[in-house]
């Protein structure tokens, strides 16, 4: 619809608090300085990244797409969930700036975890494929959950994500895949508490894309990772950050002298295995019909 060319306001404004006496930004301690520095809001700042993005950083995005540190995705995800552009106009600038790569699929993915969401408005509490019910969580350790969010699990790539995403409000889809595996699967915690962690600290967090990821990862969701697919951390790193330039700028403990580095919270072998038992009494019920 063309814009309208003028919205009628009332020209006496109520009666009113100022916003700054709410003290609604944070200090004491201001954690929001990487936000800032990273994010300008607004649509005329996403306007202009998603014109970036098409005439610049489009070409390299299907062969660098998953090296976290190669800055070849459009960043555009808070801008979409903020509503400051709309999935209609990134698909026809895209479409108009003829993009062939994979970009589009992966609008075509948000589509998907936001039809999900239409059909199972649980998607963020309760498993999408109701076997996953019976899956045998062990009690929850806090210091473990802790020192994912912390990213300091001893695992370069994974505390890298997890710092990357407490300073800036994101985090590359690879890192995200890393560390919800790792939380899943070598931790053993329940999906549901890497998503409300996720939820509160994303600039991006969706309602729908966060829960339909998660248990994408964990095996519960649409469409579902394999379950026996449990990613080691140190082959991703070697994959897809082979220079060590993502873990160099967030986690930079893990390149330095020895002893820096948080020692390995869990064994990978080990936690591996316990996961693939865990995931066989998952199937056992499902067979079982229970
Ligand atoms: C555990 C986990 C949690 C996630 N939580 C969120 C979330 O809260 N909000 C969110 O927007 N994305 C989430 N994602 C999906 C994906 O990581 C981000 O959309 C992507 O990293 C955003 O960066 P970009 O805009 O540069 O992506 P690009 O690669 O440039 O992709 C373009 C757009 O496509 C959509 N998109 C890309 N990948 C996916 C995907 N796997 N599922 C759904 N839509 C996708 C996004 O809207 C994105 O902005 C999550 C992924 C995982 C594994």
């Amino acid at each position: 619809l063309p814009e309208p060319r003028e919205v009628p306001a009332s020209g006496r404004a109520p009666a009113s608090e100022s916003l700054d006496d709410w003290g609604l930004l944070p200090h004491d301690p201001d954690w929001a300085g990487g936000l800032r520095e990273t994010w300008e809001p607004g649509e005329p700042a996403a306007r202009r990244r998603l014109r970036e993005f098409l005439a610049e950083d489009v070409g390299a995005y299907d062969r660098a797409r998953d090296r976290p540190s190669a800055g070849a995705t459009s960043l555009l995800s808070p801008r979409l969930r903020w509503g400051e552009l709309s999935p209609h106009t990134v698909w026809h600038a895209a479409i108009e700036a003829h993009d062939t790569s994979r970009f589009l699929s992966e609008l075509g993915w948000r589509e998907f975890a936001w039809h999900t969401l239409y059909h199972f408005p649980e998607l963020a509490t309760k498993n999408l494929r109701r076997e996953f019910d019976a899956f045998p969580w062990p009690r929850l350790k806090p210091t473990a959950l802790r020192a994912w969010q912390r990213g300091e699990t001893g695992y370069a790539i994974v505390d890298a994500g997890m710092k990357e995403l407490w300073h800036t409000g994101y985090m590359h889809n690879r890192a995200r895949m890393v560390t919800a595996s790792f939380l899943i699967k070598n931790l053993l915690i329940d999906w549901r508490h890497g998503e409300e962690w996720f939820w509160d600290t994303l600039v991006d967090a969706d309602g729908a894309n966060n829960p339909f990821n998660w248990q994408w990862v964990a095996g519960s969701g649409a469409d579902a990772a394999p379950y026996f697919r449990v990613f080691n951390p140190e082959l991703q790193a070697q994959k897809f950050d082979p220079d060590g330039h993502y873990i160099a700028q967030w986690a930079p403990e893990h390149r330095g002298e020895e002893g820096l580095a948080p020692a390995p919270i869990v064994d990978l072998k080990a936690t591996r295995q316990r996961a693939l038992a865990a995931y066989e009494q998952v199937k056992q019920a499902a067979r079982s019909g229970n």
